[in-house]
């Protein structure tokens, strides 16, 4: 069989446990033998992290700058126990922080919907993408006690020392009080990253935001979104047939229960942090969430929303059975291969894409499926599997 060729590199970065496991496998039995890979390798794995001083994870972002296209393992991100679980010279950063520091992106999520993983909610028929702003607000904020007497202000000093103050409380009691911010450039990037991404999967976007109570702050968002599709996007959505849609969030809330799915839905940081956790567990396990970064710039890095599996990996280290899903991670490669398709215009690539996501959403369907989603699955006929025979179902399916 004549193997389906690239020309430009995909950026892969490898990374640990049990999904650095099965990221190889994933290479060996569901890729390789289909596709000629052509990836320039950076291996985020912790102990060469530590070994770069984690110039390899900055190597990598950048990589992703020059090719537009990144698939990306899931990474420890070291805490105290692991800095002396792998003798790290330091504390290192999330790697995924970083990248998107690099890449001022936007974070996509999207779950994949198979038959048999039934959503919590009855009317959701396709999947819903959520949008999540990932800079500012109550994650870079500032905050106090306040002794009863106090008096919080506002005081925004310019340039040119000149104060503008408002009272915030007179705290007759203790209290609370807290500051927080958020940039024109930011949320401009958030809203291109959101209006781009919407083309690129030709679904409709919603935004909502609490503009009603926070005038200002809220407000600006709201407006910066509106004037940027107008002079922008709107004549590209009315082509590809999609709408972008404002409402306050409280109503998104309603109408995203009463939806049959099948849009994308941004949200502010802390919004967007809290209801893609309910997305994600309505449609049934982490374990089939999907992510994206999207650059402003129009670079773009896929990777698995969950973690390395720490405790699967453990027990696969003392020779017991696993069994691990693969499939947010055989996605984040499928939506990869199909970016570079894209990119470089090669059609077979792009088809291999879809044979690839079909034959896992196919095994799932016809019964054969990890032990997480065997426990949810509502299909009659079912049987879970280890984690290499189900990438070993998958292959079976894919060589027809
Ligand atoms: P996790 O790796 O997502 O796993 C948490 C639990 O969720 C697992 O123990 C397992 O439950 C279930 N699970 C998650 N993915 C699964 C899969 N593919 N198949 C089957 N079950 C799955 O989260 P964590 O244990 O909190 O974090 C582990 C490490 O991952 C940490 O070092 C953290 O820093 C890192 N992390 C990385 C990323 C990233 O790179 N994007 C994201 C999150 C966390 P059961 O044990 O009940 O089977
Ligand atoms: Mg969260």
């Amino acid at each position: 069989m004549q193997k389906i060729q690239m020309t430009t590199p995909l950026v892969e970065m490898d990374g640990d446990e049990m999904t650095r496991i099965l990221w190889q496998a994933i290479k060996e039995k569901l890729l390789l033998p289909f596709v000629d890979l052509k990836c320039e390798y950076y291996d985020l794995g912790l102990p060469y992290r530590d070994e770069t001083d984690d110039q390899v994870t900055v190597d990598a972002a950048n990589a992703i700058k020059k090719y537009g296209v990144g698939v990306k393992c899931a990474t420890i991100t070291p805490n105290a126990q692991r800095v002396e679980e792998y003798h790290l010279k330091e504390m290192w950063k999330s790697p995924n922080g970083t990248i998107r520091a690099l890449l001022d992106g936007t974070v996509f999520r999207a779950p994949v919907v198979v038959k048999g993983i039934t959503p919590t909610v009855s009317t959701w028929k396709q999947p819903i993408v959520l949008a999540r702003h990932a800079y500012g607000d109550i994650y870079r904020n500032t905050e106090l006690k306040v002794p009863a007497g106090g008096l919080a202000e506002l005081v925004v000093t310019d340039e040119n020392g000149k104060e503008t103050r408002r009272p915030i409380h007179q705290f007759a009691g203790d209290g609370v009080v807290m500051g927080m911010h958020n940039t024109d450039a930011s949320i401009e990037s958030f809203a291109r990253a959101c209006f781009n991404y919407a083309l690129s999967i030709k679904q409709d976007l919603w935004f909502s935001t609490k503009d009603t109570i926070s005038k200002t702050y809220d407000h600006r968002f709201k407006d910066i979104f509106q004037e940027i599709y107008d002079a922008e996007y709107k004549e590209k959505f009315e082509k590809a047939g999609i709408t972008y849609f404002y409402t306050l969030i409280d109503d998104a809330v309603a109408r995203v229960i009463r939806s049959e799915g099948g849009f994308i839905w941004a949200c502010k940081n802390y919004d967007g942090d809290v209801m893609s956790d309910m997305v994600a567990t309505a449609f049934g396990s982490l374990a089939m969430m999907t992510s994206v970064l999207v650059s402003p710039d129009g670079n773009y890095e896929y990777e698995a929303a969950h973690g390395t599996v720490t405790r699967h990996y453990y027990k696969h280290l003392n020779g017991e059975e696993t069994s691990t899903n693969s499939v947010a991670t055989i996605f984040a490669w499928s939506g990869a291969l199909r970016k570079r398709a894209e990119m470089d215009n090669l059609p077979e690539l792009s088809a291999f894409a879809d044979r690839l996501e079909k034959a896992t959403i196919d095994t799932i369907e016809s019964g054969i499926m990890t032990r997480d989603l065997y426990l949810l699955s509502t299909l009659p006929e079912k049987r879970a599997v280890n984690s290499m025979e189900f990438l070993d179902e998958i292959a079976a399916r894919l060589r027809g």
